[in-house]
């Protein structure tokens, strides 16, 4: 309750105004008690000092007549300097010997009982007969004033006991009391009024204020604070405004970098996986769960917990970072992890960087490379130990030897021709390179022509080759002399892959926006496990057989390689019985021909 500005307010003007009062009071209590007390004393003094001597010499005459009554009488004329109410405060004339009553403004009982201290004191004087003493030794706390003077007038003595009760001041006391109770009862009702109305225009707009920065906690930065004022308060809210305007435009900042690195983890093609400083995931993008092959989750322990430990990567220096091979599935990834941010509020980075094409292009480029070795050396040694076998036999080899020997020679030397012209082909189309001279031609003309050239070829292995088109096959455009090259491979594989009387059909027709002609033999066939590997480069079934039948390996290659430039297929046709069937689609026009 007590925790509300208004309340604390409220309180301490309470406080302030009862303990302004209580001070007020006690000053003004304290200030009347004295002034009466001092006035009292100022009047005993102006009647009975010494240079009033007069008045006290008359008493002492009076006194040696033992005039009671005229000592009275001349009290009640100075009645009035002396302050003598009658009433609270009155004289009285005692015997100086035993201090008995003899007279006074006010009756015998009015005395107190017991006789005072300046009572006993001025007895004494008169014992001593010291004329001159004046008692007036009164206590400010008792409730009562008094002044014993000893009148000594011949062998009589007297003493003038002035009584007075305090009544008056007592009365004048209570009355201030009483204000200053009323006072204080009208300042605590106004005092409460003005802690409303401090409340109404201080906590007000504190109020407010603490409204806005709470709407702008919750996030909510539209409605503007008003300043109503110009003191610290309106200060206040325009700074706050201010600040309200500063962090909105660094949320929006931080939230467009948010969105932008959102956007770059998701498209981004390698992959990233964050962790915070305990090592729990926080971030994981697409490209990571497909490298990984999983839906990513866990820790750090879990992912990459046997590369690394969590902590030797939190104490990497920056730029500094950690580096390994990784094998996911069939996926070769890098694996590159560094600490972000400090320690207390980062975490691990983990970059994956998929190499499974450079892997495997690393892995071809090799296989390329012993091939090529091995392709060339096998008819090099050939070469070589028949040219030494000629040379170390001189002119003792027969001529038909000789003349054999040198034809071998000649063969193989061929055969290296074909492979480094075929290499220089399968290289030029890598390259990109080997220009496709476009023209527009008869795919039918392009067929029967390759037929044409490799029917001696298929009589001498006395197959049957037979060629069945549909009529009015489309013009097409393409690079006529590669694409009849492909042909010819495919035709010439089929002649060579069929035993001897085998039965060799070309068919051959178009589709909507394509032609395709299909080459079927019935010929040794392609087992399931090479049907795809068949395309690879110095990829034979049976390498004895190719060999021998002068082939390099690099024709299907090569055929593949040009009907993709022409953004065809080249690919083996599912068939029914022994043998193999190869398709071949190619679309009637080239884009960006003009053809
Ligand atoms: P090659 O010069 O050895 O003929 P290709 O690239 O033309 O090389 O063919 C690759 C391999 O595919 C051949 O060695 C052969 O084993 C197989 N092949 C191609 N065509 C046929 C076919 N019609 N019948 C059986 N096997 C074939």
């Amino acid at each position: 309750m007590f925790r509300s500005l208004h309340m604390k307010l409220t309180l301490i003007l309470l406080l302030l105004i009862s303990s302004l009062m209580a001070v007020v009071g006690a000053f003004l209590t304290t200030s009347v008690s004295s002034f009466y007390i001092d006035t009292f004393y100022q009047q005993i003094d102006s009647v009975f000092s010494p240079e009033r001597e007069d008045i006290v010499s008359s008493l002492r005459q009076a006194a040696a007549a033992g005039g009671v009554d005229l000592m009275g009488d001349m009290m009640d004329a100075n009645a009035g300097s002396l302050g003598i109410d009658y009433h609270t405060r009155n004289y009285f004339i005692l015997d100086g010997k035993n201090g008995s009553y003899l007279t006074g403004s006010a009756e015998e009982s009015d005395l107190p009982r017991e006789q005072s201290a300046n009572l006993l004191s001025a007895r004494n004087a008169v014992l001593r007969r010291d004329e001159t003493f004046v008692a007036d030794e009164s206590s400010i706390a008792s409730n009562y004033m008094d002044v014993a003077i000893p009148i000594i007038g011949g062998d009589n003595a007297y003493i003038i006991y002035i009584l007075d009760t305090k009544d008056t001041v007592s009365g004048l006391n209570d009355q201030l009391f009483s204000i200053i109770m009323q006072a204080l009862f009208i300042g605590l009702l106004i005092s409460v009024l003005l802690s409303f109305l401090l409340s109404k225009t201080m906590v007000g707009p504190i109020e407010k204020l603490t409204a806005g920065a709470e709407r702008v906690a919750a996030g909510n930065f539209e409605s503007e604070l008003p300043i109503e004022s110009d003191d610290e308060i309106g200060i206040l809210t325009g700074t706050f405004n201010e600040m309200a305007g500063v962090l909105q435009s660094t949320l929006a900042a931080v939230e467009n970098e948010r969105n932008k690195l959102d956007t770059l983890f998701l498209h981004m093609t390698d992959g990233v996986v964050a962790f915070d400083n305990s090592g729990n995931l926080i971030h994981c993008n697409p490209a990571a769960s497909s490298m990984l092959q999983r839906e990513v989750s866990g820790t750090y322990g879990d992912l990459f917990g046997d590369r690394f430990p969590f902590e030797a990567v939190m104490a990497i220096q920056r730029p500094n970072f950690l580096e390994d091979d990784l094998i996911a599935g069939e996926k070769h990834l890098e694996l590159y992890l560094a600490p972000f941010s400090d320690a207390s509020s980062g975490g691990v980075l983990a970059v994956l960087h998929d190499v499974t094409e450079h892997h495997r292009n690393e892995e071809r480029r090799k296989e390329f490379v012993a091939n090529v070795s091995h392709e060339l050396r096998t008819p090099l040694t050939n070469v070589r130990s028949y040219a030494e076998t000629l040379r170390s036999a001189g002119g003792d080899i027969p001529p038909d030897m000789a003349n054999n020997f040198l034809d071998i020679i000649i063969t193989e030397t061929d055969r290296m021709t074909n492979i480094v012209q075929d290499l220089l082909t399968l290289s030029r189309l890598d390259a990109g390179n080997a220009e496709m001279v476009l023209s527009r031609f008869s795919f039918a003309d392009a067929i029967s022509s390759v037929v044409r050239s490799s029917a001696l070829n298929a009589k001498q292995r006395s197959h049957t080759l037979a060629c069945e088109m549909e009529a009015d096959l489309p013009l097409i455009v393409g690079d006529r002399n590669r694409l009849e090259q492909v042909m010819m491979n495919i035709v010439g594989n089929a002649i060579k892959y069929t035993p001897d009387g085998g039965d060799i059909q070309v068919t051959a027709g178009a589709l909507a926006d394509s032609v395709w002609m299909e080459v079927r033999d019935n010929g040794i066939g392609i087992p399931e496990k090479d049907r795809e590997r068949i395309f690879e480069r110095f990829y034979r079934v049976d390498k004895a057989r190719s060999r021998e039948s002068g082939g390099t390996g690099l024709g299907l290659s090569i055929a593949r390689e040009i009907v993709q430039r022409h953004h065809g297929t080249l690919a083996l046709a599912d068939h029914e019985g022994p043998g193999t069937t190869i398709r071949l689609t190619l679309p009637i026009a080239q884009p960006h021909s003009t053809q």
